[in-house]
């Protein structure tokens, strides 16, 4: 008896050797048919005796980048099929899902160094299983003509390929050998630097590299700005030319072992490290093997292993060729390379090769360029795996903690935690638990990504980065167009921050015939959180970053919401603080200092500001200036940011009394602080509608530690103590009235791990349901998602 069913996988099926799969999983069934890639995932329809066997084995061995969401199967009648074949695609105007740039495959990486092979030392190898996508993508259905790979004609072999369903090339859209695909081409900014010709261009761009030079280095997503990590000459120069901050760079390493001489690597995140999505994890230094200028006080690096074949060919090309046997690879040109972002004063990635050439001039020696176009840059991703501690309780038999740290909502020990999610994680959607309309989320303007929704979807974009020139304003409009189309989203409604100064804000506010929303900056990150789990009810939202704007014009930051979908109710709120001089007190956190010293001891501020040497550090008339500001209310806007906090405490305790880049003195406060530590400063609670945290206890005990010549490191705990310790207060107390036992906590402040962790620890303590994020940053860039899940429901709501 023959029987014939149509079957419509969805999810990520496109690109990922999902139909050369079906071809042979069909074939050896003895099924009759077809497959081909629509616009909604695949199609296929089988006909023979062995469909069940079929459908069993489809979702069991699918494609290892393959990311099944649904599939539906209609029993078809008898048609008499001869033969199992592979369909040209067919646009059928709705929705499929885009792969992800991928890191070079293991089958791939062996070939690029075979000898024998006629892709040895070829940087653009590739094959179904790894290899760009998202990044050359520009329409779909996934198809050579619709990736930028189309100007390139394969060759006879390469074709061959391409046809062969055995073969696993098999529609390898971006398949290229060096006879056909694209090439790397080497250029110098200036003639001095000389370089041969006839050479290979990687093996040149080696010895350049080697000699201390900085080259502009074309990656999948975007332009890298590479040079010798052990060259602390050159690394200094890099920053020299590149930034004016402490900003850390990203490393490459060639492989793990090398990683893990300079920094310690966990289980968790060896398994990052080496993950096809290949992230920038944040590692703990182990001792200053590398120049200091890497990343410049900082307990913290970025490694991540090679993605591209040409990264690989960087480290592995053998520069002396007799060394080189079949089976072994040569020795590693470097242990280090620093890949810092492509790009000047905080604009987005440099992708062109014009563009290279003119924006990367002042900062590179030379260009590494290729002739494969980018169609949408991608930054790399950036995570961390929070510490293990949690688990460590667990593991020494805490009954009661560990029936607590089973629950999704617990998993703090080894879980995921996004810095930046981009390359290998976007486009990939995230699941929201519900159907909905399609909207827009503009996000904030620091760290800005957007975020569109489409049926249970929700698909933030890569990194845009800081709204704050109009490069990286064409940039967001770019992307959005490009996911638009991708995804056919056509939103009915946009969302966008409060801040009226916010380009993304304007931006919204200009865009014609579509709902437009404003939603509180500290509002739209719990909601963040609450998309991600699928939450709808009340919670209490714990929101502390540095800057938001406030419905009462005000800079909120230290918030303590009482907030569902339709809307929240500000509860608490660390206690206003003028910023003397706005602006200017962000990048010089000391005049925060001198602002909390004033609203703690009042006339008496001169002498304890003494007492910590600020007179004799920023001059006397110039504390003087900034006490008459703060008191006449004069260019001193208010802030309850508990970014801001930090930043006074960093300074205070003259740990770090400038920001060079966005966190860097509340970083180097959590990165002195000592573990172990139980103690706490007092904190005051004022008892208002909303209530008020008051610091000015605090902040005078902490002088009068300072001045006793205590620990820093132990000053430092006890202050994360405290903030933690309110916090649980301040919740007990919201919760008790309002009978809510979900908190979330969200806001940038929370990449703080000692404030995180023990945060949890303390309202686990009090029964509390603690929800983080684990799918999107807590910083900024998870904005928009929450703003999308909210004006998303609120539509749903009216209809
Ligand atoms: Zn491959
Ligand atoms: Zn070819």
């Amino acid at each position: 008896m023959n029987s014939r069913v149509k079957i419509l996988v969805r999810g990520i099926v496109q690109g990922v050797g999902f139909r050369p799969f079906i071809y042979s999983l069909a074939k050896s069934l003895n099924l009759k048919g077809y497959v081909l890639n629509s616009s909604k995932g695949v199609t296929i329809e089988i006909e023979g005796d062995n469909c069940d066997t079929f459908l069993q084995r489809l979702p069991r061995e699918a494609p290892p980048l393959s990311q099944i969401m649904d599939i539906e199967v209609i029993p078809m009648p008898y048609h008499g099929y001869q033969d199992f074949q592979i369909f040209k695609s067919e646009d059928e105007g709705s929705f499929t899902l885009v792969s992800a740039d991928v890191s070079v495959c293991q089958d791939c990486f062996r070939e690029l160094f075979d000898m024998n092979d006629r892709r040895y030392l070829y940087p653009f190898i590739n094959c179904t299983n790894c290899g760009p996508r998202y990044s050359i993508t520009k329409s779909i259905p996934y198809d050579r003509p619709n990736t930028t790979m189309s100007v390139f004609r394969m060759c006879t072999d390469c074709e061959n390929e391409y046809h062969t369903p055995e073969d696993r090339r098999f529609h390898a859209q971006p398949n290229a050998c060096p006879v056909c695909g694209p090439h790397v081409e080497l250029r110098v900014k200036s003639e001095k630097l000389k370089i041969n010709e006839k050479e290979n261009p990687v093996k040149e761009t080696i010895r350049l590299l080697k000699e201390g030079h900085i080259v502009a280095i074309k990656g999948l997503g975007g332009f890298h700005l590479a040079c010798d990590a052990s060259n602390e000459k050159a690394v200094n120069t890099l920053r020299l030319r590149k930034r004016k901050s402490n900003k850390p760079f990203a490393l490459m390493a060639p492989d793990l072992n090398t990683v893990k001489k300079y920094c310690n690597v966990s289980r968790e995140e060896e398994n990052l490290l080496t993950s096809m999505k290949r992230p920038i994890v944040l590692l703990t230094k182990k001792e200053a093997l590398l120049p200091e200028g890497v990343s410049p006080k900082n307990p913290c690096i970025g490694f991540m292993l090679p993605y591209t074949p040409l990264h690989y060919m960087l480290f592995y090309y053998p520069l002396n060729s007799e060394l080189v046997t079949r089976h072994s690879l040569p020795v590693t040109n470097f242990y280090a390379l620093v890949m810092t972002s492509g790009n000047i004063a905080e604009e987005p990635l440099v992708i062109h090769n014009d563009e290279a050439v003119a924006k990367l001039s002042g900062i590179a020696d030379a260009f590494l360029l290729h002739n494969r176009d980018i169609f949408m840059r991608v930054d790399d991703s950036v995570v961390r795996i929070m510490e293990e501690k949690e688990t460590e309780i667990r593991r020494y038999g805490n009954t009661e903690k560990s029936n607590i740290s089973d629950s999704p909502s617990h998993r703090f020990g080894g879980s995921l935690s996004f810095i930046r999610r981009s390359r290998g994680y976007v486009p990939d959607p995230i699941q929201l638990h519900d159907e909905g309309p399609d909207v827009l989320g503009c996000g904030a303007d620091i760290k800005n990504v957007f975020t569109l929704t489409k049926g249970s979807f929700a698909i933030p974009s890569q990194h845009i980065g800081d709204m704050e020139n109009y490069e990286t304003l064409l940039f967001f409009e770019e992307s959005l167009r490009n996911l638009k189309s991708v995804y056919r989203v056509k939103p009915v409604a946009l969302a966008y921050d409060f801040h009226p100064m916010y380009l993304s804000t304007q931006w919204a506010l200009r865009q014609e015939d579509i709902q437009k929303v404003g939603i509180q900056h500290h509002h739209a990150h719990v909601a963040s959180v609450m998309a991600e789990r699928g939450m709808k009810e009340k919670v209490i939202g714990v929101s502390f970053d540095g800057t938001g704007y406030g419905t009462d014009g005000s800079l909120w930051g230290g918030e303590f919401l009482i907030a569902d979908l339709k809307g929240f109710k500000r509860a608490g709120h660390l206690k206003y603080i003028p910023l003397p001089g706005g602006e200017v007190a962000v990048r010089e956190p000391w005049r925060i200092t001198v602002s909390l010293i004033r609203d703690a001891a009042g006339d008496e501020a001169i002498s304890y500001l003494k007492s910590l040497d600020f007179i004799d550090t920023y001059g006397e008339r110039k504390i003087q200036d900034i006490l008459k500001i703060i008191d006449r209310q004069q260019f001193s806007p208010l802030s309850s940011g508990a970014g801001r906090l930090f930043d006074g405490i960093s300074a205070l305790m003259g740990v770090c009394d400038k920001n060079t880049f966005e966190g860097e003195a509340a970083i180097a406060l959590e990165a002195i602080a000592v573990p172990g530590i139980v103690d706490d400063y007092p904190v005051d609670i004022q008892l208002r509608e909303p209530l008020e945290i008051d610091f000015s206890q605090t902040v005078l005990k902490m002088i009068e530690d300072l001045c006793k010549g205590a620990d820093k490191g132990t000053i430092s705990a006890k202050f994360h103590n405290t903030l933690s310790t309110v916090i649980m207060r301040v919740v007990q107390r919201l919760s008790h009235v309002h009978s809510i036992k979900d908190v979330v906590l969200c806001g940038g402040v929370f990449q703080n791990m000692y404030l995180l962790e023990r945060t949890m620890r303390n309202l686990s303590s009090i029964d509390m349901t603690v929800h983080i994020h684990e799918k999107v940053p807590t910083n900024d860039a998870g904005i928009s998602l929450g703003q999308a899940y909210i004006i998303r429901e609120r539509i749903k709501g009216a209809a």
